[in-house]
This record gives structure tokens, sequence and C-alpha cells, in this order.
């Protein structure tokens, strides 16, 4: 059994069969995502470069199975003060509501990880090119990480997969932008060859860290 952590299936034209996050990144694709809550988990949140406007309400009374998309984005010139409050009155809520959190971080890892210290929560960072070094923090607090379909040719995700226990590793497509939530079946077998093990005992060991990282969550479809 297979598991995409993280994809943005409002915005996706195809289906799938296996189990998807559908995270959310502004108002209008938590309402989107709403409605897809019979075929997918639905991850709610608002992505650093969006309004927060009324989300909190919205993603309460929504009650998700995760929060997310939710992060730090320092690549196009941002205000950083702004962001950081923007991500941690979700990362408080999610504390509230008791769910996992799907993260995203582009040339802003420390910041992510100063932040997140904070809360005690169940943490996926989704696509992390950062440095490993900062990774390493992260595998330290039993973050997981979800890795994109890019990791066939990616020597960055290769080495991340190498580098982390095993029990942290999750797939993810980010779909549509990534690829497709088939694809993650792909990453499965290279994940495999890199820990030298068969494709089912990956398999096996990455659908059991997407069950612990969804929680109460998984078993809702
Ligand atoms: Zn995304």
């Amino acid at each position: 059994m297979y598991v995409d952590v993280h994809a943005h299936m409002y915005a996706y034209k195809g289906s799938t069969n296996i189990r998807v996050v559908s995270c959310s990144v502004d108002l209008d694709s938590i309402k989107k995502n709403v409605l897809l809550r019979d075929k997918y988990y639905i991850g709610l949140g608002i992505d650093p470069h969006e309004e927060l406007g009324n989300a909190l309400d919205l993603i309460r009374e929504y009650n998700p199975d995760v929060i997310g998309e939710i992060g730090l984005d320092y690549y196009y010139p941002a205000d950083r003060d702004e962001q950081i409050k923007k991500f941690e009155s979700q990362l408080e809520l999610a504390e509230q509501l008791g769910v996992p959190v799907s993260v995203h971080s582009r040339r802003a890892e420390k910041d992510v990880m100063d932040v997140l210290s904070s809360y005690n929560l169940i943490v996926n960072i989704h696509c992390f090119t950062g440095k490993l070094k900062i990774a390493k923090i992260g595998f330290d607090r039993g973050y997981f990480f979800s890795v994109p379909p890019s990791v066939v040719r990616s020597s960055h995700f290769k080495s991340l997969v190498k580098l982390a226990p095993k029990e942290l590793i999750l797939t993810e497509s980010d779909a549509p932008y990534l690829g497709k939530p088939d694809d993650v079946k792909t990453s499965v077998n290279v994940i495999a060859s890199e820990w030298g093990l068969s494709s089912s005992e990956a398999e096996e060991i990455i659908f059991n860290n997407s069950k612990r990282y969804l929680g109460k969550a998984f078993n809702r479809l």
C-alpha cells in the first residue's frame, strides 16, 4: 500500500487509488479541499505567501486531518516576521486540534527548525532541499521527511533517504506540481535500492511511517 502525503488534488486533473493527503495553500484551496474529504485526507493551511484572513476559524470549523501546507519561504523577497507569525499561529492551532503538520521550507530551513522547536507536534517536512546538516536536527526530533518523485535522479534526495532513520521517510508527489500520486510507487523502488531492501520491504516501512504520521486520521478513509 502506498501513500502520497503531500499533493494538491483540487488542482490535479487525474485520479488515483492510493491514499493521498491533499494540502491547501490559501482560502480558496481550503474550501475546494473540504469538498474532497470523502476521497482524500485533507490538509488545511495557508502557505507563507498567502493571506491568513479568517483561515484559522475556517480550518478549526472544517476539522482537518492535517494542518498544511504551512511554513516559511524566503525564496522571493518576503516579510519574514509576518511569515513567522502566520506559521506560529497555525502551529498553535495544530497543537490545539492534535493533528500533524505538513511543512514547506525554502531558503528558510534554519528558521523553520527554530520555530518548530517550541511546539510539540507530529511534523512532516515536505520536499526538503536544505542542507543535510539541518535535516539531522529534524531526525533527532523525530520529524518525518517526505521525498518527491525527483528522488529517481536527485543525489540530494538519495542522500537524504540514506542518512535518515528509515522510520522517518515518507513519499509525496506534490501533484500537480512535481508529479502525480502514482509516482510514489517509483519513489519507493528507488528508496528500496538506497536502503538495500526489496521494494516490498521498503513499501511496508513507508506505509507504517505514513500511518504513524497521520495518527487518528489514518482510519478515516
Ligand atoms: Zn505543495
